[in-house]
């Protein structure tokens, strides 16, 4: 067996070209060297792993090299490239921050600043993991990175940016390195395992480009565990899996079909095996709350960029996400979340997740029977007088059987609109009472309305948290809706009354699955100044959220109350700052606030504050 040299080492890359994923950055220091516009002090700050030292290396040897193509690269043949490729260049000084972080350290290095090169043009010095460097060193330091002689060129490398000194930062050009897209992870990968003469399957390089995390180095020393355990130089996905100890995503595409097909054994058989295997129940959720979240992606063209997956993985998580509705995703993501969130309580822990898949094994089926009951419904309400809701409410009467909602069960066509036009959704709010009425009082047909009753019970021990909004909102009194209908019964204007439909509205918006900002606005204090509502808000944005459902708002309650001039007046109050004496001055004036003899004490005996 011939020496092994680790891939990250002999593949390190030795021109500005074949640096990976940091196009951004080679180019501006390719830019800079030709127009002869390189800055003395550089910061490269990025993750681990992701080219920092390399970039500067080049940096180093192309600057230094004696004969410099037409595009900017280091020939890599004249002496200076030589000594550079050998590790023998005197021109180029690394420390290591990390363990080397004294005064005296940077001392030894500021000596060797003085001498200039005695071949090629420049000397560099990269200081790697600069933040750890001592405060005493940092003094030291500045001095020489303030004036540097001219041959002289500093390259600060560091993972923890906001550690640097703005002392430092303000005296030197910063790059910032980008993570390394899993693609290109596995495409580089791909290229070395060309040169290795290594057989590697596709999905192999692109599951160590995704457990590397944007780290290249990372990446390369997965890849090269995992040829040194291969056979016959063979890289396959289930060795890699195996190596590097990674839950197959293909359980949770199992998994999700069993939950669909509301199979409760099957998917607690799956979860067994995959405890069996070792892996944590904690990390599962993560992962089935990521799965779900991947597949809810792809509901929408716009966002399957945000779907950032391998290619084979992607067609995969379009063809589950057709067969699952949108209702049983927002649902699953749900209860999913719960169950995160409690898992760390849970005293049986492997019990709490076989809950939490209980829970979404039933969902298809607690879903179909409320569309089923919705369907019904709004079949029946299509006789009665819908049209005077629709004048009063929407410009734009949008038919309120298109009401199903995303929270509440949507049929087939129902999901593609609901979700991509939230503003039609909220626009057609006003149907929701006639759903809402609809799985509290089942159809007076027989053979249903059991099973309908059997739907109530199963959404109240079912409900994750964001469909519970709607049950309050069921509680309201069903004849609400029509009393609405019939313009003339509209409540007086009071402060109580304005808050008790305020209330309602925000449910509403909450059970159309509104923003946070939004809802938090929503639940601020609201005053009533005659016909105007005043509420108070922290910020700009919070102004915007309410200024976006005012139309909104302002029909809603004018449809409930007899205000026809009911405005709203959102203001932004400046926060009272409580702030706390912190200088001993503001300590002394504070105290002497409280007692004045301190004053006077202080006067008689000719004190003064101690800084
Ligand atoms: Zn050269």
């Amino acid at each position: 067996m011939d020496h092994f040299v680790v891939s990250a080492r002999k593949y390190r890359p030795v021109t500005f070209d074949s640096v990976v994923g940091q196009s951004h950055i080679t180019t501006t220091l390719k830019n800079a060297i030709r127009t002869n516009h390189l800055a003395q002090a550089f910061l490269f700050c990025g993750p681990r792993g992701v080219g920092k030292t390399t970039c500067a290396r080049i940096l180093a040897k192309t600057i230094n090299c004696q004969n410099l193509g037409d595009d900017v690269e280091a020939c890599g043949e004249c002496e200076s490239c030589v000594s550079f490729q050998n590790n023998a260049s005197f021109n180029i000084h690394e420390l290591d921050a990390a363990s080397n972080n004294s005064v005296e350290d940077i001392r030894n290095l500021i000596d060797q600043v003085r001498y200039p090169p005695q071949t090629g043009k420049y000397k560099i010095y990269i200081i790697d993991e600069v933040h750890m460097l001592s405060q005493a060193a940092f003094n030291a330091f500045l001095k020489t990175l303030e004036e540097p002689p001219s041959y002289a060129i500093f390259i600060l490398a560091t993972t923890e940016k906001h550690k640097i000194l703005p002392t430092i930062l303000s005296r030197c050009q910063i790059f910032d390195f980008n993570r390394i897209q899993s693609k290109d992870i596995a495409h580089h990968l791909r290229d070395i395992a060309n040169k290795e003469g290594i057989n590697a399957e596709h999905e192999a390089l692109e599951l160590i480009g995704q457990k590397a995390d944007g780290g290249l180095r990372d990446a390369l020393s997965m890849f090269d565990l995992n040829v040194t355990f291969s056979t016959n130089n063979h890289l396959t996905y289930a060795a890699v899996l195996e190596n590097l100890h990674i839950l197959d995503y293909d359980y949770y595409f199992k998994i999700t079909d069993a939950l669909t097909a509301g199979s409760i054994a099957r998917s607690l058989i799956l979860f067994d095996e995959i405890l069996r295997k070792g892996f944590d129940g904690h990390l599962f959720v993560i992962g089935l709350l990521e799965h779900f979240r991947n597949l809810l992606v792809c509901k929408d063209p716009a966002t399957v960029t945000l779907l950032q997956v391998s290619e084979s993985a992607e067609r995969k998580y379009l063809e589950q996400s057709l067969m699952a509705d949108l209702s049983f995703l927002l649902s699953a993501l749900s209860i999913t979340g719960q169950c995160d969130i409690n898992y760390k309580s849970a005293k049986n822990q492997r019990l709490h997740v076989e809950l939490c898949l209980m829970k979404l094994a039933n969902l298809p089926q607690v879903l179909q029977l409320h569309s089923l009951a919705a369907v019904d419904e709004t079949a029946k309400k299509k006789v009665e007088p819908q049209q005077s809701l629709n004048d009063a409410m929407m410009p734009s009467a949008t038919p309120a059987v298109a009401a199903p909602q995303p929270v509440a069960p949507a049929n087939g066509q129902a999901n593609g609109s609901a979700y991509a036009q939230s503003t039609a959704q909220s626009v057609v709010q006003q149907a929701q009472p006639v759903q809402a009425v609809a799985y509290q009082q089942p159809a007076p047909q027989q053979a249903p309305s059991s099973r309908l009753k059997n739907t109530v019970s199963l959404t109240q021990s079912l409900a994750p948290p964001q469909q519970q909004p709607a049950k309050q909102a069921v509680a309201e009194p069903s004849t609400d809706y029509i009393a609405v209908s019939d313009s003339t019964k509209k409540e007086p204007l009071t402060l109580a009354n304005l808050q008790r439909f305020w209330y309602e509205f925000s449910q509403k918006r909450l059970l159309a699955g509104n923003s946070t900002t939004e809802q938090i606005t929503l639940n601020r204090e609201i005053q009533l100044n005659e016909t105007t509502i005043e509420i108070a808000l922290d910020n700009d944005h919070q102004q915007d959220a309410v200024m976006n459902v005012r139309y909104e708002l302002l029909g809603f309650l004018k449809s409930r109350l007899d205000a026809p001039k009911l405005d709203i007046n959102p203001r932004v109050a400046p926060q009272e700052v409580n702030r706390l004496p912190y200088t001993p001055a503001e300590k002394f004036n504070f105290m002497a606030e409280k007692n004045p003899y301190l004053l006077e004490l202080k006067q008689a005996l000719g004190l003064d504050v101690d800084f």
